[in-house]
């Protein structure tokens, strides 16, 4: 083995101890849910993005079975050189009915379809503009593009700053395209994009407009059909990403639009081209779970009557929950030593839930993540409640 390789590594890790960043995964022992068994021990789940509880649905787990069964357990190839089935298509045809557009073009995950889509709808005459708290996954899809992106070159705005995103609007008039993309809603602080006032602004200064809606879909809009649902945009938003591995609760991401952008992505976007297709079982346990979305709304209306209830509750004891205006809700702490000293403390009384810390969030805003869904009872609000003041009283002490 090489020695210069693994001095670096053992070097790099020590680093990231001393920062307090290092990680390492808890292990589910259990099916995904609201309680669960991880580290052999029992603890209510905050930290899962199984919004609707389809993760370990049986109607979900059937389908998956089944198309096993039918089809094998995987696709063999590529999606364009024989991989794509017949169920690969007609998951397609649902979303793009779902989501009220012309054409869907599915990923193997909501990473890929981010880094497949946003370098092949641009070239190096164009400019991409950022809210600066977009997911590491676009910010990795600007970065693999040929335009104009960067931060110290005034194409960040400050989030959800509109006057500034006018600014810089008004500063991109040369390029040939000029792209805007946005988290639809923010993973750490959970709130909403004002994608409106994005469009009108788009409209005015001859930009488009691409949303990833990861942590819309299934929480937001018509059936959980996401922001431009939610907000009445139909037709108006140029490229939408969601996620199938958040509340579908199976794995993927797609690209929903025309379906002349369907046809680019197919011939240019690199992760469709080059990477395998999902197992069949994959896109029949999507198909099972969009029937539940489109047919049942209780696993929604029990998200959101969860969420709120879980919100008053916090906001009841006193605890700050920040400007959250979806399920995911931030409990605000401040420090960054203080919030994992928080996580700890509330695992040791039975929650997971997780300390987001610098540098995922600005300095001295850590805070402890939980996503309530509708897997969760009013049992486990309660108990979670209870060990949230608990962990305080103890930290105040
Ligand atoms: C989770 C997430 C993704 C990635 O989706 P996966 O399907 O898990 O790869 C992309 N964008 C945002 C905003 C996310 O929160």
């Amino acid at each position: 083995m090489n020695q210069g390789l693994q001095g670096w590594l053992s070097d790099s890790i020590q680093e990231l101890h001393d920062a307090s960043l290092y990680k390492t995964p808890r292990v589910l022992e259990s099916p995904a849910g609201g309680r669960v068994t991880m580290d052999g021990k029992e603890v209510i789940n905050f930290s899962s993005n199984n919004y609707l509880g389809l993760a370990n649905h049986p109607k979900v787990k059937q389908a998956a079975t089944e198309a096993i069964e039918k089809w094998g357990v995987g696709a063999g190839a590529v999606r364009w050189i024989g991989g794509t089935m017949a169920i690969h298509d007609e998951l397609e045809e649902r979303l793009a009915s779902f989501k009220h557009v012309e054409s869907v073009l599915v990923f193997t995950s909501g990473f890929t379809a981010n880094s497949g889509c946003i370098p092949a709808v641009v070239t190096k005459k164009d400019v991409i503009i950022s809210d600066e708290l977009n997911h590491a996954s676009i910010i990795d899809g600007v970065r693999l593009s040929a335009a104009s992106y960067r931060k110290k070159e005034g194409w960040v705005y400050k989030h959800k700053d509109m006057g500034h995103l006018e600014e810089i609007l008004k500063n991109a008039e040369s390029f040939e395209k000029r792209m805007i993309i946005t988290d639809g809603v923010f993973s750490m602080d959970g709130d909403i994009a004002p994608l409106p006032e994005i469009v009108e602004l788009a409209e005015k200064y001859d930009a488009f407009v691409m949303v990833d809606d990861a942590h819309a879909s299934g929480v937001l809009g018509k059936n959980g059909a996401g922001s431009t649902s939610h907000f009445d945009l139909y037709g108006r938003v140029d490229i939408q990403l969601g996620t199938l591995s958040k509340a579908l609760g199976v794995v993927g991401g797609y690209i929903a639009g025309s379906a002349r952008l369907k046809e680019w992505l197919i011939n240019r976007g690199r992760p469709y081209l080059f990477s395998t297709a999902h197992p069949p079982a994959v896109a029949a346990a999507l198909i099972a779970a969009l029937d539940i979305m489109e047919n049942d709304p209780e696993p929604m209306d029990r998200l959101w009557s969860n969420s709120r209830k879980w919100k008053k509750m916090l906001q009841d004891e006193g605890f700050d929950t920040m400007g959250s205006e979806t399920p995911i809700t931030p409990v605000y702490v401040g420090g960054e030593k203080e919030a994992q000293q928080m996580e700890q403390m509330l695992w040791d009384e039975g929650v997971y839930a997780l300390a987001i810390v610098y540098p995922t969030v600005g300095l001295g805003k850590a805070r402890i993540r939980t996503m309530p869904s509708a897997a969760h009872t009013d049992q486990d609000l309660d108990d979670a409640l209870k060990a949230f003041k608990r962990v305080r009283d103890q930290l105040s002490k």
